[in-house]
């Protein structure tokens, strides 16, 4: 029997009850949806779909549904309980100020945070340019030619840079050495990532450890500049000693320090990288922000992460799109070397514009006013008898507090600041631009014996200069480029960015039907919280004591996906899919160690799977076997069987996704997981599919050992335009142990080391999924369920007549998602389902997922949330295209001039005198209602025509534009 929500659609016990909000239909619709199907209730349908093999043997233990302000106020408590401290502790998170204009017109904006990852050039040309002024701003600032759009934090960004280097360098060495004083929590990273590739990490504890190491053997270097202590070395002699080596130099910087100082790409090196978060994102107790990373030219095409650069249009105009498509590195299967695929897109956005707001001058100005203070705050504690121990330092100092350690740092707290307590004798304190004269003099209080005069501020003020030292000051300009030099005001700046935001289609605008990626609604009360104080202005490193909020919501949270997926233990610290997908593997690969296994290392993943899968395990030093899907998409039994006969005594798991990307429901998965497990591997299932899940069947029931979930999909956090996400890695009872762990955040060491820099990851958006689940209850997340299988399959069922759905299961049905075939057509028509996508843009709609996982097809996945409504203007449009083609097969229009290959059509394009085209400007602007005829008064207009990859790629230019280039 399968777990059905009991309560039909419509009979409300509370007129603020938010399930109805979610779900985008409502009774009737739902009969007249049924009846279109065929199908006599939801309960049926669903029963016919699910097999009765995996049903969940019990419903979901949750919480009754709040109403949104009771599930806002319930969560008001729990955010109370963190303290927000005056934060000094520094180590790659700091105090700064998000712009009001940045803050309410991006990261409050659904026009900015529901927007989907940039696939589609043409209707993503505003974020995409915010994305270029990102690559731009940190080129700028490092000095390096090229920079990608964001990584997923700091300490990931440098475990990049490690893997990067290795496959650069000529040096065959197997040594990565780093500096004993970069930011903790990144050498943790780099130390998790660097085992399971046979990488030696080489720390250097000292001064001396590190001269001596440097004229050792290693392929690349890791320093960080200024270090976590705040010292600023000068690097110069270290970089050539190191290119004498042919190896790398990477350098993890500031780069509000990089306003001052002498930017990396100006001393030799060749990767550099580190975070955004200074310049506008809230701490967030971690995350999310973005990371960055920038590198020599000739590294480009090893790059990791994704990479904005400038094409041209078909029309001759400039027009973004993402670079290098083959480059992003997941693509590339079993032969990646990097696993990232969503990003920390909306919080580069808020970091670029943080740069087009202050421009170059209020940057330096920041800069400089940190550094002043921090020169003031060091002044003055000299004066008290605490000279710190460096001469040279921009916001850091360091001071040696011996064994009274502990007591500073208690007299801060009982003063609600928060010092950093580093090697057990040290204290290091850190400014930033929030910092006031205020929190020096109190600063200087902590440290002033009873009695003891405080240093006369006014007196200090007077020609202060920053503690940088003149060789290191820097002395070329940056961001130059009008971006930074014009929206100074406002207005200037509100306008610009509602400039941006109407280039693009997000959900705001209409539904965006992405097979696999989950685009449902993203409620506002859901969002509300993300930005309340007690979670965007507390450090994750803050004591445990002053996180109680953010605990209470991990546990909780943890709980409750427990119960979803039906696994024991759960860790929220991955910043993406991907990153759950890493984790998992490498949970696997511990336990084979902890019973003398470790030679397993076969990892078998089904030829539909996701591109992540493969290099997830490829990054864990798993070896990849490619196993056969059968003509209707099910992963082939017989093939499976012999390989894992071929392989039993090194079999380390298998990687499959449920339902699969083919949009069905394996019968015989059950099978599949006993026969894995009796060859004593593990079964991974990919939860990316959740959504057809949730109430309804749990992978860790039917035979999952490790999922990862994917709560920017399933659990209501918005994809922003490309990030961020959150990737939880589930495991079994036994796996439990091998959940990633954070030496730097809780102080307790696992088998598996820290995936991401902070302990929870992207913390500040888990309120996102709290609520969510909170409000749903557990009928409401069923309902949830087995309206997106309905959705699916009534768009399935609308468009059977002129786009076969291409698989099935035996009753014809489908999962969540169904794909489109369009392959007939392209020898019937020329029109590939590239077309079909461009071409629904000019009938406002995002297109599916394109040739995922098969070439030229369209991939739908609707979701709950969309309205009748909604799905039906999506479906006449899918059928308006799809007599539009007919047309062409009659040999009414050619097959290389028609409204699909010229599509889509912008304004300009429309109004020109000359239309040498065969049909109507109006049709070719589709501006009558599909479903009508009559004239459509809203209408989106593509901002560019076509763009063209092949000419982007062959000049790649990932930059700002120089203003001649529209002239
Ligand atoms: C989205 C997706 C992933 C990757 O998740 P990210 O959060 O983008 O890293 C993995 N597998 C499948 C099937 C997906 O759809």
């Amino acid at each position: 029997m399968l777990m059905q929500s009991a309560r039909p659609l419509g009979e409300l016990e509370n007129p603020t009850e938010f399930l109805p909000r979610h779900i985008g239909i409502d009774e009737a619709d739902e009969r007249h949806m049924l009846s279109v199907i065929g199908e006599a209730s939801r309960r049926a349908l669903v029963e016919s779909i699910v097999p009765r093999s995996i049903a969940r043997s019990r419903a979901m233990r949750l919480p009754p549904p709040a109403t949104e302000a009771a599930a806002l106020l319930e969560l008001r408590h729990i955010a109370r309980k963190n303290q927000v401290f005056r934060s000094f502790i520094g180590q790659g998170y700091y105090g700064t100020f998000t712009p009001g204009v940045i803050l309410r017109n991006i990261l409050e904006n659904p026009a900015w945070y529901t927007a989907y990852t940039p696939y589609q050039a043409e209707i993503s040309q505003g974020r995409m340019e915010a994305l270029v002024n990102f690559q731009t701003m940190v080129c700028d600032l490092t000095a390096m030619p090229i920079a990608n759009a964001s990584m997923l934090d700091e300490a990931t960004a440098a475990a990049e840079a490690m893997t990067l280097a290795k496959r650069m360098v000529k040096s065959k060495s197997a040594n990565f050495l780093v500096a004993g004083d970069c930011h903790p929590q990144t050498i943790e990273v780099v130390q998790t990532r660097a085992k399971p590739l046979g990488i030696q990490v080489l720390l250097a504890n000292s001064a001396e450890e590190w001269k001596q190491l440097l004229a050792g053997d290693y392929f690349a270097v890791l320093a960080q500049y200024p270090a976590t202590s705040g010292r600023i070395d000068d690097l110069r002699a270290d970089v050539q000693q190191a290119h004498d080596k042919q190896a790398a130099f990477i350098v993890a910087a500031d780069l509000l320090a990089l306003t001052l100082l002498v930017p990396p790409g100006e001393f030799g090196a060749d990767i550099v990288c580190g975070t955004t978060q200074r310049f506008g994102m809230p701490m967030g107790a971690g995350g999310p922000h973005a990371g960055y990373l920038a590198c020599r030219d000739e590294f480009k095409r090893s790059m990791p992460g994704r990479l904005v650069g400038v094409s041209v249009d078909s029309h001759g105009n400039p027009a973004y799109r993402l670079a290098l498509q083959t480059r992003e590195q997941h693509i590339r299967r079993e032969k990646a070397t990097s696993n990232i695929c969503t990003a920390q897109v909306l919080p580069a956005v808020v970091a670029s514009m943080y740069a087009v707001y202050h421009g170059p001058q209020g940057l330096k100005r920041i800069a400089l006013r940190v550094a002043s203070y921090t020169a003031l705050l060091a002044k003055g504690l000299e004066q008290l008898g605490h000279k710190p121990r460096r001469e040279a330092f921009f916001d850091t100092l360091s001071l040696h507090t011996g064994e009274a350690t502990q007591n500073y740092i208690s007299r801060a707290h009982a003063m609600h600041l928060n010092l950093r307590q580093a090697w057990q004798e040290y204290i290091c304190i850190s400014l930033d631009e929030t910092t006031t004269r205020e929190d020096i003099q109190r600063l200087w209080q902590v440290f002033a014996t009873p009695g003891q005069a405080l240093p006369d501020f006014a007196a200090f003020e007077k020609g202060i200069e920053p503690g940088i030292p003149q060789a290191l000051r820097r002395t070329s300009e940056f961001l130059a480029h009008p971006v930074f030099n014009t929206h100074h005001s406002e207005t200037g700046m509100l306008r610009y960015l509602r400039s941006l935001s109407d280039k693009d289609l997000a959900l705001d605008r209409s539904m965006i039907p992405l097979g696999s990626c989950t685009m449902k609604l993203n409620a506002t009360s859901e969002m509300i919280p993300i930005t309340w104080p007690e979670f965007a202005h507390v450090h994750p490193f803050a004591p445990r004591d002053q996180l109680q909020g953010y605990a209470e919501l991990d546990e909780q949270l943890r709980a409750w996906l427990c119960e979803a997926t039906g696994y024991a233990g759960i860790s929220l610290q991955p910043n993406a899919g991907s990153q759950g997908e890493y984790a998992g593997l490498l949970a696997i690969k511990a336990w084979h160690e902890s019973r003398g296994q470790a030679h397993r290392n076969i990892c078998l993943i089904p030829s539909s799977a996701h591109g992540t899968n493969p290099a997830s395990a490829q990054m864990a030093g798993l070896q990849v076997v490619v196993t056969a899907c059968d003509d209707s998409g099910n992963v082939d039994l017989a093939d499976l069987r012999a390989k894992c006969e071929k392989h039993s005594g090194n079999l380390a798991c298998i990687m499959i996704t449920y339902p699969s990307t083919h949009g069905v429901f394996e019968m015989q998965v059950k099978e599949l997981c006993e026969l894995v497990h009796s060859h004593g591997g593990r079964v991974y299932v990919d939860g990316a599919n959740m959504n057809a899940l949730v109430g309804v069947a749990a992978p860790g029931e039917f035979g999952g050992d490790v999922s990862h979930l994917n709560l920017h999909k399933t659990f209501c956090i918005p994809h922003g335009g490309g990030g961020p996400g959150v990737g939880p890695v589930c495991v079994v009872e036994d796996l439990v142990p091998f959940l990633p762990g954070h030496q730097t955040g809780s102080g307790i060491q696992h088998a598996v080391g820290a995936v991401s820099a902070a302990p929870w990851g992207n913390a500040a958006v888990l309120p996102i999924s709290w609520m969510y689940c909170r409000m749903m209850g557990a009928e409401g997340l069923t309902q949830a369920t087995e309206v997106a299988i309905l959705s699916a399959n009534y768009v399935s069922a609308r468009l059977r007549d002129h786009y076969p759905t291409l698989y099935a299961s035996a009753n014809g049905h489908v999962a969540h998602e169904c794909i489109l075939d369009l392959r007939p057509l392209k020898e019937t028509s020329g029109v590939m389902a590239e077309d079909v996508a461009k071409r629904l843009m000019d009938y406002g709609f995002h297109a599916p997922t394109l040739s995922f996982p098969v070439p030229n097809t369209l991939m739908v996945e609707p979701t709950e949330s969309e309205t009748l409504e909604e799905l039906d203007r999506f479906c006449d449009a899918m059928i308006a295209i799809r007599e539009e083609v007919r047309r062409i097969e009659r040999g009414e229009w050619p097959q290389e001039d028609n409204p699909l290959k010229n599509a889509p059509h912008t304004a300009e394009s429309l109004l020109k005198a000359e239309w040498p085209h065969p049909y109507a400007r109006e049709l070719g602007a589709a501006m009558a209602d599909p479903k009508t005829g009559s004239g459509r008064q809203l209408k989106y207009w593509p901002p560019v025509g076509r763009v063209d990859n092949v000419y982007g790629d062959r000049n790649l230019f990932c930059s700002c534009v120089p203003m001649s280039a529209y002239e």
